[in-house]
């Protein structure tokens, strides 16, 4: 597994970690855990996870060569960097899946070359060996939850506006269904879009449509899965002048959103601290990579498309408006004062 191969196409790029002299001269290579993200449209995943990933792979494990590889958004290729660390036989692969369904091939073909994979976040089809992620459905009833609180009166009969994530992607389908959990019955679900690829533009699109199809004044909420589709549906409605905003939700306590909160642009974001996340993922995968048991580092576990129970780290997300950004974000030391009133 010492090998590092950059194929072109899919532009692995080996981080060694530690000097890895002690095995190297015991004549016993490294172990090669590969990191695949899904795009760099969300912010989350090379700003916050990666580096936590890196550091807590390495804390763990310092001679461990980590593999990193980002899919941009491409199932293609993702499929493509899996091959690859299958064919250089890595011996973990901490996978964050573009399209839960697309990626269970490659996830078979890893388990039969004796390769666990983690899911991390996302829920891959597949025999998946371990996931760690928060409770989606927890966070969609946050954010519905709040955005009823922030509609007042229009919390019974209002109009929204649902800009929903990629349905590709398990998670997205918890939000929503956390969410309608919440809303449905009390409000009028106007206009719902799913969003491939959670891209920001097509919820800036999308938000642009339902505004000249409702009229602009006339949505009374904007439930956004994530800050990105926050981001998106806020431009649009900016753009067509309405006033005052609407209360709009989001997800990821990105920088960006945070600032918005604070500017009083978007209402709420539900922080998922990545922090816990990365520990439980970086420990799961160095365990896996060794093969040793990953019960140690679960606290549940969860079922595969398989069927079979694997073990898992479920954590918890928190709701956070302009009130609770000291008392929450500040003081988990998700961002200081200064990065957050910092102009960019
Ligand atoms: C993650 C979110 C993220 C979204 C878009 C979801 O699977 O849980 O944190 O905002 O993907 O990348």
């Amino acid at each position: 597994a010492a090998v590092v191969v950059a194929a072109a196409s899919t532009t692995l790029a080996a981080v060694s970690c530690g000097s890895g002299t002690g095995n190297t001269s015991a004549g016993k290579d490294p172990p090669v855990i590969g990191v695949l993200l899904p795009d760099a449209t969300t912010a989350r995943w090379e700003t916050r996870d990666r580096p936590l990933l890196e550091k807590r792979i390495k804390e763990l494990c310092d001679d461990c060569r980590i593999e990193h590889a980002n899919a941009r958004g491409d199932v293609a290729i993702q499929q493509e960097q899996m091959d690859s660390l299958i064919t250089e036989h890595a011996d973990a692969i901490l996978l964050v899946p573009v399209d839960a369904r697309a990626l269970a091939a490659s996830v078979r073909k890893a388990h039969a070359a004796g390769i666990p994979v983690i899911s991390y976040d996302r829920l891959a089809d597949g025999p998946v060996s371990g996931y760690v992620s928060f409770d989606g459905q927890e966070v969609g009833r946050l954010q519905g939850r709040a955005l009823l609180r922030a509609m007042g009166d229009k919390a019974h009969g209002g109009r929204i506006v649902m800009m929903n994530g990629d349905p590709s992607d398990p998670n997205a389908v918890s939000f929503k269904r956390g969410a309608l959990s919440v809303l449905q019955g009390k409000v009028e679900i106007a206009k719902a879009y799913d969003t491939l690829m959670w891209r920001t533009e097509a919820a800036n699109r999308n938000m642009a449509g339902a505004l000249s199809a409702l009229g602009a004044g006339r949505i009374d909420g904007v439930y956004a899965a994530n800050d990105g589709l926050a981001a998106g549906s806020i431009t649009a409605l900016k753009a067509n002048k309405v006033r005052p905003l609407p209360p709009v939700t989001g997800q990821d306590a990105e920088l960006a959103a945070v600032r918005r909160i604070v500017a009083g642009e978007q209402y709420e974001t539900v922080y998922k601290p990545f922090g816990p996340e990365a520990s439980a993922g970086g420990a799961m995968a160095v365990a896996a990579a060794r093969g040793s048991g990953l019960d140690r580092v679960a606290t549940g576990r969860v079922t595969t498309s398989e069927g079979t129970a694997v073990p898992a780290v479920r954590l918890t997300p928190v709701s956070v408006t302009a009130a609770d950004v000291k008392r929450i974000l500040v003081k988990d030391g998700a961002y200081t004062v200064r990065q957050i009133c910092t102009p960019q």
